[in-house]
């Protein structure tokens, strides 16, 4: 991919495009005029190709794979791609100032599908304001910092999806409560019934299956645990197949958690449903698995773009990041506090409480 690799210009005056969320259209910068964007391969129902996950990326045709040249930020670890539109000094997860020296590029697998942008730039700026305004104990000068320094960037994340059908054959007990009386001696000397719990166990063994599908798994680590609620959030009917132009004005990032990788934090997802699964099976009162052995079948994947706005900004040396999820409008983010406006806010309800001491005294 060149540089310019998410823009084509207006058909009208020759401007720069950017996709306008919620559209299927790219608007110009310059005189406004919308675009429409080839739809001819826009359902993505049509285009249900999924990658076999043994196939490694050597085996992958030319077409499925991509260079790409990205940025890499020394603070975070993020990796962006650029494109000349969209300039930022600053790095867009974590607000370090970034240095570019000689891009890295690399072959990577080429995104499948891309989820696009619902939420507009100013209803993004819109939450971003009003979330900022609305924290409490924020430090009084952190609306200024934060709008100043970064304003709202659109970014595609990478995600991996993964397709499994699981075979589990296991063994384990079946728990079943059974009660019996005892009698219980009183405080007033009295005897009284009561109940007593006990458990029999009965062996059990068989087979679960489970098919796994959409199975969602960042293609980073940069958004932590805060890009883990919102990734929870997408809505894969939207999905259209992979096309650049919905890229054109974004940034995006590549994958730094690859496909092998990404996959064994989904078997850790797949082995939590399994157990459960099991376990409903089991029945009873109580379950209790010895043994299971999985088997996995008809791996495929898919590697899919998923839209976020988000904002990064440093605040007495430490980053801070708000994030919007572009399909849906789900705000997250982490704050600063005004360690100055607590301590007044604690010393005022200390105030208050020694007054009421005394004036009840
Ligand atoms: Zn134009
Ligand atoms: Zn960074």
């Amino acid at each position: 991919m060149a540089d310019n690799q998410n823009q084509v210009k207006c058909r009208q005056c020759g401007g720069t495009l950017m996709f306008a969320p919620g559209t299927t259209s790219l608007q110009c910068e310059f005189c406004g005029a919308m675009n429409e964007i080839d739809k001819s391969n826009w359902d993505y129902a049509g285009m249900a190709t999924k990658h076999n996950f043994l196939a490694d990326i050597s085996d992958l045709p030319e077409t499925e794979t991509e260079v790409v040249h990205s940025v890499k930020c020394n603070c975070c670890g993020a990796q962006t791609t650029f494109s000349s539109n969209v300039h930022s000094a600053n790095c867009d997860f974590c607000g370090s100032p970034i240095t570019v020296g000689g891009d890295a590029s690399s072959k990577r697998i080429k995104p499948q599908g891309v989820i696009p942008f619902k939420v507009t730039q100013e209803e993004g700026r819109n939450k971003f304001a009003s979330w900022i305004k609305g924290l409490w104990f924020a430090p009084g000068d952190l609306v200024n910092k934060a709008s100043m320094e970064s304003g709202l960037t659109g970014m595609y994340i990478p995600y991996w999806l993964y397709y499994v059908d699981t075979v589990t054959r296991y063994t384990g007990k079946r728990g079943e409560y059974y009660y019996t009386e005892k009698q219980v001696k009183q405080a007033d000397g009295t005897m009284k019934t009561e109940k007593e719990q006990h458990t029999r166990w009965h062996p059990t063994s068989g087979t679960v299956y489970k098919n796994f599908k959409d199975l969602i798994i960042s293609g980073s680590n940069t958004l932590g645990s805060e890009g883990d609620n919102l990734k929870k959030k997408f809505k894969f009917e939207g999905m259209v197949p992979y096309n650049e132009q919905i890229l054109s004005g974004y940034k995006s990032e590549t994958y730094s958690v690859d496909l092998k990788e990404a996959y064994k934090e989904a078997q850790d997802i797949m082995e939590r449903e399994i157990k459960d699964a099991i376990k409903e099976e089991i029945g009873g009162d109580k379950q209790e698995i010895e043994s299971k052995q999985t088997t996995e079948n008809n791996i495929e994947y898919k590697h899919i773009l998923a839209p976020l706005w988000i904002s990064a900004f440093r605040y007495e040396g430490k980053s801070y990041r708000f994030m919007i999820n572009g399909q849906t409008g789900d705000l997250s983010g982490s704050r600063p506090y005004s360690k100055a406006k607590i301590a007044i806010f604690i010393a005022s309800i200390v105030a208050v409480i020694t007054l009421l001491i005394l004036l009840l005294k």
